[in-house]
């Protein structure tokens, strides 16, 4: 694969963008590998990609039913922070944005990583308190964030409204190293480097049947025909209870509808990211100048890709005290994706019941930053059956009672 460069631009522009290589192969399906990833999302590909750059194993197919990237992947805020409460959760957060630091030098591929800084702000007595312990036991996780005054937080913002309606600003959690990525360019990125290292990206290829013997998982059934694995990693998020039914086990996870919506582009005003969780939505400008707009996830299960209008009027309300002056701004889009939310609020990267079968999801409404880190680790357990990133992240953690809580860090917040 040619490297993108600055000289590889110039050349093109004078030979008519002729040289350009396809950034990846479209191969035909192999009857058998050595490890096959269902689902071409962000955490998909990432598995597959430290499977092949930390592990050297590079048989590998990543089975993707529509297009890559095209899941929630492809339709999430891009809100990137570590600001968790629990031990296991930052390390594995925290690895995450480190990994996303210097992501597209990595990957060769600029994925307009901007670390801006996140702003979470605290808009009870409640959440000051809360936000002030999670600052406290960043500490002493080694991720840098600090509890900020209402006046830092107008200094950071000046177009917000600290007064409020109904809640005022009290103060705010802040991450300076925090930010915001381009989704497409992350899943790009990683299915680019997958398919320069051999492996194959199956797209248009949906996984009906898991096929095991005596307990092991020997492949899978897909709509392009049989697949057989020694491994098998599923990487499905919103359908990873389906997923999960055809393996012949059961989740702890809902599948619920989260959505998004963007404005009209208008000036640069806003150069952070600001979540707003008591009031329900949060905000942060895109570089073509949108106000990329998110708010809570629907009250019932549901597996339609658009959310409920209720919701829109919600976040939309919450953000007009938030930031008055967007009441004049007209809305462009909107969408949804279909979240997989665990009781904890905590992701499962596992083995599974079946044998070689290993299950990445539970990333609920904020997996989009979790996508190197996680991809590292559980490209770690899928090799070695252990990682000290997802070891606490087993399904067993949910019979034994150990949960861990992430309610207050990942409700509203992304
Ligand atoms: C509106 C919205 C806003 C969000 N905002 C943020 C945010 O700001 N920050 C953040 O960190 N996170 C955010 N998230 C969450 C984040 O998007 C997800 O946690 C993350 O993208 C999950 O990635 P994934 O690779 O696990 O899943 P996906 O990207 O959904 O990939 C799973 C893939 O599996 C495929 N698949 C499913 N079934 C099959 C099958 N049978 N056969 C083959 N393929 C199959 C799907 O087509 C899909 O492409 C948001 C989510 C939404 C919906």
């Amino acid at each position: 694969m040619k490297r993108y460069s600055a000289f590889a631009i110039a050349r093109e522009a004078l030979r008519h963008h002729s040289g350009w290589q396809r950034a990846w192969r479209s191969p035909e399906p192999k009857s058998r590998y050595d490890v096959v990833i269902v689902g071409a999302g962000g955490h998909g590909l990432a598995t597959a990609y430290y499977l092949g750059r930390r592990f050297g194993i590079k048989n590998v197919a990543v089975i993707e039913k529509g297009w890559l990237g095209g899941g929630n992947t492809g339709r999430n805020t891009t809100i990137i922070r570590s600001n968790y409460l629990q031990d296991p959760s930052a390390a594995i957060y925290e690895k995450s944005r480190s990994l996303y630091e210097t992501l597209s030098q990595e990957l060769n591929y600029n994925i307009m990583f901007s670390p801006r800084g996140v702003i979470m702000l605290a808009q009870t007595h409640h959440e000051v308190r809360g936000y002030q312990r999670t600052a406290h036991a960043n500490a002493l996780q080694g991720v840098t964030t600090e509890f900020i005054s209402p006046r830092r937080v107008k200094e950071l913002v000046p177009i917000i409204n600290i007064d409020g309606p109904r809640y005022p600003v009290l103060g705010g959690l802040w991450q300076a190293r925090g930010g915001t990525a381009r989704h497409d360019a992350v899943a790009w990125g990683y299915a680019r480097a997958c398919s320069d290292m051999g492996m194959d990206i199956i797209q248009q290829c949906e996984v009906t049947g898991i096929r095991q013997t005596d307990g092991k998982v020997t492949g899978v059934s897909t709509t392009r025909g049989e697949i057989g694995c020694d491994k098998l990693g599923l990487v499905v998020a919103g359908h990873s209870g389906v997923l999960a039914d055809m393996a012949g086990f059961r989740l702890p996870v809902e599948s619920v509808a989260l959505q998004a919506l963007v404005s009209e582009p208008i000036k640069p005003c806003m150069d952070v990211v600001v979540m707003a969780n008591t009031v329900h939505g949060y905000m942060s400008q895109s570089d073509k100048g949108e106000m990329v707009i998110g708010g809570g996830a629907d009250g019932y299960n549901n597996y339609t890709q658009r959310g409920s209008f209720h919701h829109i009027e919600e976040t939309v309300r919450a953000l007009i005290e938030t930031f008055p002056m967007i009441s004049r701004l007209k809305m462009l889009r909107q969408w949804g994706g279909i979240v997989d939310m665990t009781g904890d609020r905590s992701p499962i990267l596992s083995r599974t019941p079946l044998d070689g079968c290993f299950i990445n999801c539970g990333w609920g409404t904020g997996g989009f930053k979790a996508i190197p880190g996680s991809g590292y680790g559980m490209a770690e357990l899928m090799a070695k059956g252990y990682s000290p990133l997802t070891d606490a992240f087993g399904l067993e953690r949910f019979r034994e009672g150990r949960f861990i809580d992430e309610s207050v860090a990942a409700g509203v917040a992304h």
